[in-house]
């Protein structure tokens, strides 16, 4: 059994993400993708919603999971009995804090390995930041996210701008 756990702050889920959850949970028999809270990041979508919108984007796959998760991402990976860490890169922009993560990471827990997925190209340039810099300003969203996050992000800027 391979367990494994793929963390990030998914505020929201892209079709990126969801592209590295499709692919991950085709080779590991258990995924379950922790829901990090970031306290240096100021999040857009609380982590309650942020779990709802994974939960229904990724229903179709059997053995992917979500779940909350705070503290050290290895100790997530233990309690999950996960040996295995999934990080995805895009660019070479990734590549430098991605490295330190995982180093860091291997030298507090040598027993759990990280996995890096190549971004698909089309998702290459896709991070949530510009998904909610393109909300943010009314544009196109096919393509990025799917179309439950679309309706997440009309309904959130709706409330915020009063209507
Ligand atoms: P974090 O705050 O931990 O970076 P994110 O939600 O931004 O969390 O990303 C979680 C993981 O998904 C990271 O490994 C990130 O590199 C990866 N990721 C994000 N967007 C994409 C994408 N478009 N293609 C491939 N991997 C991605």
């Amino acid at each position: 059994m391979v367990n494994a756990i793929y963390p990030g702050s998914f505020d929201p889920v892209t079709y990126g993400h969801l592209d590295i959850i499709r692919r991950a949970a085709g080779v590991v028999d258990k995924l379950v993708i922790g829901v990090l809270n970031n306290s240096s990041k100021n999040p857009l979508f609380s982590v309650e919603e942020r779990i709802e919108l994974l939960e229904k984007v990724t229903a179709d796959i059997p053995n992917a999971s979500v779940q909350y998760f705070e503290g050290l991402t290895v100790d997530f990976a233990r309690e999950c009995d996960a040996k295995v860490m999934i990080r995805g890169l895009r660019a070479v922009t990734d590549f430098e804090s991605e490295m330190q993560i995982a180093q860091t990471n291997h030298s507090i827990a040598p027993d759990i390995e990280t996995l890096f997925f190549a971004t698909s190209l089309p998702y290459s340039f896709l991070s949530s930041t510009i998904a909610k810099e393109i909300a943010f300003y009314g544009s196109d969203l096919s393509g990025l996210v799917p179309p439950e996050v679309e309706e997440a992000f009309q309904e959130k800027f709706k409330k915020s701008s009063g209507e």
